[in-house]
């Protein structure tokens, strides 16, 4: 009996190629694409006089002396001669091969960075080989790379895959005059000499990115993002959203007059749409910022394409109440809503909040989180697949499988850049996952007549529908990467705090005046004032930080004898936590030592001082998101940066501009434009960035016009030369632009 021939499996990949997956580089182009980050100049031979210290040097001569030094540490000594000078070359791993090759009276090529001193010229385990080898004609790159990938396998693997990948143009050649961009640097011209320029290139040109090549490439890549983005937003145009009409959108009003009017006629009789319902029984009245982005929310929501918006405004700017706006409008239209919060005190604040504004007017609030009991968790997803609940809030819990809508409308998503994209995909493909009216299923046939489904009643047809998403943040984006990275979203801003906010005053202050501090949270806690004490951040170890916030606790309940001292922090249970919170938001306890996770959305606004410890260990967005717990009432507030130079003499200079920032203004997108200066885009786009979307040689710093140039371009390329457009974002993008869609 024959035994049943093995699958042809295909063959294990090398090391080197496994590492060249792992970056990435898996199509020629991407390897065409993949630059040097520097390049070594071995096109010519140096003489040693001619040599200046620290500059990496190619040398030539006959080696004099050669030596195996024995006490202390065992090394090769070698001494070359090339009639200008000579140089020591130093090696502490050797092999008798070396030994052999670097023998007295050698003529030898030596390449390494020279350094000088007082026994003469050095150079630590130079690159060597005999002399007299044909020299390079061009710069050698030298790429990025990942370890067990050679330079010199990469070299190989780029130089074959310039041969092979398909470099034609894509940009129109009208297009490139615009910009002052020579058609001469074509991609196919600009690569090539990118990965291996003559030498008598300006260096410094290759290393700005300022050379017509660099230009061309940071162009080419800017418009790949452009036109995979606006693909993205156009294709979202081609989708179909339930159509959420406010019975009363008309009074859907964008100024603060008409509102105040409005508000007055509504008061009594309680009727109209829920929106305005809930409108009228607030117990404030909506700034004029938050009237205005709850009616371009409005308007979105009543069109029969999916919103997918962006709700930026500062910490305590009151998006909550305009996403509860919008889920009254959602909810009057006979769809559910979803909110989802990152962290489980946020979900359990936004479920306090709007059961307490919803459920008076006749909506039943569902509850999802991990640390729900089993039974709880059951009832709460039966009235969500039946429909009773109008509206289900909670944690990452919500787009468990496991859950099912009736019929998902709005989907708001709450610190957006703390999810990933796949939590927003999973979100968004609750509504076309409804299938609990059978004839639907049937109906999929006749999903084209989507216009027409629009105007049955809501109950009856989801299927090929997509949720409307709202994406909220406090974390305002700049201008440029507003314009770059989120240029297929619509962004509305909220950009003036409700009234009556008192400005928080920031101190800056070295922690050797601990004791003044404390002595200021005993005088916050005697007039009935609440106080936040953030314990640092310890980035190697959780555990640290962990004990780090104990032993605060322990010592600010000494300090502090008769007042309540809470602690808080990410490993306690669920329960105690929620124990915790809502012993500090009832005003009981009047100090509360928290380790970062009070970080987004916590609102209690008696709380009047916030102690940031370890201040210079935060970044620039997350000390503002913090500070933005504090100044939330009428109370003149105030936030102490502690600092700690530790063994330093002083802060590094990263640290001094953060705090600096922070003590000299409040504005959310001041501090955000300058953490972009001194941080980068990265901390902007959260998950965004593993979409690989990711500028490589672009930097939005320098290169705005290159930018705006790209943006109009992009649709000029996709109206008028599509299948350019097309090549252009398979080039750059590949199958990474999917990340985009999120
Ligand atoms: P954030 O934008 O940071 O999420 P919140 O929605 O938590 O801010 O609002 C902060 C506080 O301001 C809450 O207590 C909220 O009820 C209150 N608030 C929101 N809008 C107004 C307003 N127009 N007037 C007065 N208070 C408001
Ligand atoms: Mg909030």
């Amino acid at each position: 009996m024959s035994l049943p021939t093995a699958p042809q499996l295909p063959k294990p990949l090398t090391g080197p190629q496994k590492a060249l997956r792992k970056l990435g580089l898996e199509r020629a182009i991407d390897l065409a694409l993949h630059l040097p980050l520097r390049y070594e100049d071995e096109t010519r031979i140096v003489r040693l006089s001619e040599v200046r210290e620290g500059e990496v040097a190619q040398v030539e001569g006959v080696v004099t002396h050669c030596e195996v030094k024995l006490s202390g540490h065992r090394q090769l000594l070698v001494t070359l001669d090339d009639g200008t000078d000579t140089c020591l070359l130093r090696f502490f791993t050797f092999y008798p091969s070396s030994q052999k090759a670097l023998a007295v009276g050698n003529r030898i090529r030596v390449r390494g960075e020279v350094k000088g001193g007082f026994g003469g010229l050095t150079m630590m385990h130079p690159a060597f080989k005999s002399a007299g080898g044909e020299l390079a004609v061009a710069l050698t790159p030298i790429y990025p790379t990942v370890a067990g990938l050679p330079q010199a396998y990469l070299r190989r693997a780029v130089q074959g895959a310039l041969a092979r990948a398909e470099l034609s143009d894509t940009v129109p050649l009208e297009n490139l005059y615009e910009i002052g961009l020579q058609p001469s640097w074509n991609m196919r011209n600009a690569l090539l000499f990118l990965h291996s320029p003559t030498p008598e290139v300006a260096l410094a040109t290759l290393q700005d990115h300022s050379h017509p090549a660099w230009q061309r490439l940071k162009a080419e890549e800017l418009l790949a993002q452009q036109l995979s983005q606006l693909q993205a937003k156009r294709e979202r145009a081609r989708l179909r959203a339930p159509v959420l009409h406010s019975d009363a959108l008309d009074d859907v009003v964008d100024d603060a007059h008409a509102a105040s009017r409005l508000h007055a006629r509504l008061k009594p009789g309680l009727q109209g749409s829920l929106r305005n319902r809930l409108l009228a029984t607030l117990s404030f009245q909506l700034t004029a910022a938050q009237h205005r982005v709850s009616a371009e929310i409005a308007h979105d929501l009543a069109r029969p394409v999916p919103m997918h918006r962006l709700l930026q405004g500062d910490v305590g700017s009151g998006k909550t109440v305009v996403a509860a706006l919008a889920a009254a409008i959602c909810i009057d239209a006979g769809w559910q809503c979803a909110l989802m919060a990152p962290t489980e005190i946020l979900a359990t604040q936004h479920f306090a909040k709007l059961v307490s504004w919803l459920e008076p007017l006749g909506i039943r609030v569902a509850w999802l989180a991990g640390s729900q009991k089993a039974k709880e968790r059951r009832e709460m997803l039966a009235l969500i697949a039946s429909g009773e609940a109008g509206l289900v809030i909670g944690t990452h819990a919500v787009i468990q499988d496991k859950v099912q809508f009736k019929n998902l409308a709005l989907a708001i998503i709450d610190e957006q850049h703390r999810f990933g994209v796949a939590q927003r995909l999973a979100l968004r493909s609750k509504l076309s996952a409804q299938t609990d009216q059978p004839e639907l299923v049937e109906g999929l046939a006749a999903a084209s007549s989507l216009r027409q489904a629009q105007d049955q009643p809501s109950s009856a047809r989801t299927v090929g529908l997509e949720p409307h998403l709202l994406m909220m943040t406090a974390t305002p984006i700049p201008r440029t990467l507003a314009m770059s990275y989120y240029a297929d979203l619509d962004v509305s801003t909220i950009d003036e705090l409700p009234p009556g906010r008192t400005p928080i005053i920031t101190k800056v202050v070295n922690d050797a005046r601990r004791d003044e501090v404390i002595a200021r949270i005993r005088a916050q806690l005697d007039v009935g004032r609440q106080v936040y004490w953030v314990c640092p951040l310890i980035e190697e170890s959780e555990a640290l930080d962990l004990s780090n916030a104990t032993e605060t606790h322990a010592q600010l309940s000494a300090a502090l004898p008769g007042a309540m001292v809470g602690l808080l922090h990410s490993r306690m249970p669920a329960a105690e936590k929620k124990a915790v919170m809502s012993l500090f938001t009832s005003g009981q306890m009047g100090l509360l030592v928290s380790t970062t996770v009070i970080e987004v959305g916590v609102d209690v606004p008696n709380a009047s001082l916030m102690v940031i410890e370890h201040a210079e260990r935060f970044g620039l967005s997350q000390l503002h998101q913090l500070r933005g717990r504090v100044g939330r009432g009428t109370a003149a507030s105030a936030c102490v940066l502690l600092y700690s130079t530790g063994d330093a003499p002083r802060l590094s200079e990263a640290a001094r501009a953060r705090l600096k920032a922070m003590a000299e203004t409040h504005d959310g997108f001041e501090i955000a434009r300058r953490d972009l200066e001194i941080r980068g885009p990265g901390e902007f786009l959260g998950a965004r960035q593993s979409g690989a979307a990711m500028l490589r040689f672009a930097d939005l710093a320098t290169d705005t016009a290159l930018l705006q140039w790209a943006r109009q371009l992009a649709p000029v390329m996709l109206d008028q030369h599509p299948a350019l457009a097309e090549k252009h974002v398979l080039r750059w993008l590949g199958g990474k632009a999917e990340f985009l869609k999120a």
